[in-house]
């Protein structure tokens, strides 16, 4: 039998009718074998995530603070999930091996774990499935990239009948210490045990039904996204469009495996699916942007016959541990685009270094900059797509500072002020909607 491994999310986890609810939509198909559950979300908007109290308590132990608030926070949220799934818990001593550990852990990681592993401990009561540990087979190396390794180790670990179920956000490095994934990582985890198991289909469940053309706060009536590809999805997540995490699509990118995004409160919803190719029948099939970027600016006259000024310029970046995301340039100039976090308090420093190693005519920092991308692969050979975007730009009185296309044309990226982003956004988007 084909297998299909399952992702469930924070909010689809956030109450016992959530779970309940998560295992009707595990029974309705004999394929959904491998569920990866999240740790529990918000039950409202002023709720508390789990996570998000578990960083707070292992930050509090570290202070040497008085954490019971948090940590009653959490014993009283398990305690009701454990006692209305009916599932034999031992919240207490739980919570004091949780506790030992966040003392004896300067890093968080194997505090924040935490919820994910006493969700999938529920989970798999309640379901009468194997829990399978991933600190035992999701593997991290000394640098803390995923030892390749994993999909073997996972993949003996999940064979067999039934159902399994592994929690997701966390492994574990080769010193047997606990290592989280970066936020939202639980998305990662489906992903490797879609791979290492096989499955045919990659299900991430969540809170929406699946990709909208442009963010509905800005655009209200932004269409459905049925399909896009993996390269596609990961421009418009890289640039905002943040319903997976962007690191997601890797491990199933290499097997092909489709990524189907559903809605947990919406189950029969189709949700988008997320492919290795498809046809495209239209140029562009979203848009996504996001605040928060410079641009450093350096002019040089007759920069373009200057062996090295490109190499001398990263390496005064590198020097300084700040990574780019963009490097438009022109004859005389080069401009590189940065995120705010990335600079950081590095800008000044950054700037005379690059004075003093290059030697440029001027060299400027340009704050408050917004990044869109337009993403299709559609756009590849059709004549006109930029035209198009530069004239509703133009339109809506949104004035360019950048623009830049990469060499594989799905993907044009430009850069307004951070107060144009939604106007910007929401004028491509009416220039390219279906
Ligand atoms: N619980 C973790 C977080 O809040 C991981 C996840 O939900 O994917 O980031």
């Amino acid at each position: 039998m084909d297998s299909i491994t399952c992702k469930f999310g924070g909010t689809s986890l956030a109450d016992a009718s959530c779970f309940r609810a998560v295992a009707a939509i595990v029974r309705a198909k004999a394929e959904r074998r491998f569920i990866v559950p999240s740790a529990p979300g918000k039950r409202s908007p002023d709720d508390k995530k789990i996570t998000d109290l578990l960083y707070l308590w292992h930050g509090m132990s570290q202070q040497g603070l008085d954490p019971s608030q948090p940590r009653g926070m959490i014993a009283e949220r398990f305690m009701q999930l454990a006692q209305e799934l009916n599932q034999p818990f031992d919240i207490e001593r739980l919570l004091e091996e949780i506790a030992a550990g966040g003392l004896s852990h300067p890093e968080p990681d194997f505090m924040a774990s935490r919820g994910e592993y006493l969700s999938g401990r529920l989970m798999a009561g309640l379901l009468g499935a194997a829990f399978v540990d991933p600190a035992d087979y999701i593997k991290f190396d000394e640098e803390g990239v995923l030892d390749p390794r994993t999909y073997v180790l996972l993949g003996e670990a999940l064979k067999g009948p039934g159902l399994f179920v592994i929690p997701g956000f966390y492994g574990a490095t080769p010193d047997g210490r606990i290592k989280t994934f970066s936020r939202g990582g639980s998305d990662v985890t489906g992903a490797i045990v879609a791979r290492a198991s096989n499955s045919v289909l990659y299900e991430n469940w969540t809170d929406v039904s699946g990709f909208l053309m442009a963010d509905p706060r800005i655009v209200p009536d932004a269409k459905h996204i049925d399909e896009v590809t993996y390269r596609e999805l990961r421009e418009l997540s890289y640039m905002g469009a943040n319903v997976l995490h962007d690191e997601a699509i890797f491990p199933v990118r290499a097997s092909r495996i489709p990524i189907n995004i559903r809605n947990t409160k919406e189950p029969e919803a189709p949700g988008t699916m997320i492919v290795a190719e498809r046809e495209a029948t239209h140029p562009v099939c979203g848009i996504a942007g996001r605040k928060g970027f410079t641009m450093i600016n350096i002019e040089k006259t007759l920069m373009n016959r200057e062996r090295g000024f490109g190499r001398r310029v990263l390496s005064v970046l590198e020097a300084h541990g700040v990574s780019f995301e963009h490097m438009p340039t022109g004859i005389d100039t080069i401009s590189l685009i940065i995120k705010d976090e990335e600079l950081a308090n590095h800008g000044h420093a950054v700037l005379k270094e690059i004075e003093r190693v290059c030697e440029p005519d001027r060299v400027t920092l340009t704050p408050g900059l917004a990044i869109i991308a337009t993403v299709g692969q559609g756009m590849a050979g059709h004549v006109g797509v930029a035209a198009r975007l530069c004239v509703a730009l133009a339109d809506a009185k949104v004035n360019l500072r950048v623009i830049d296309q990469g060499s594989s044309e799905n993907n044009i990226i430009i850069g307004v002020e951070e107060n144009d982003l939604d106007t910007a956004v929401r004028a491509i988007y009416n220039a390219f909607k279906p």
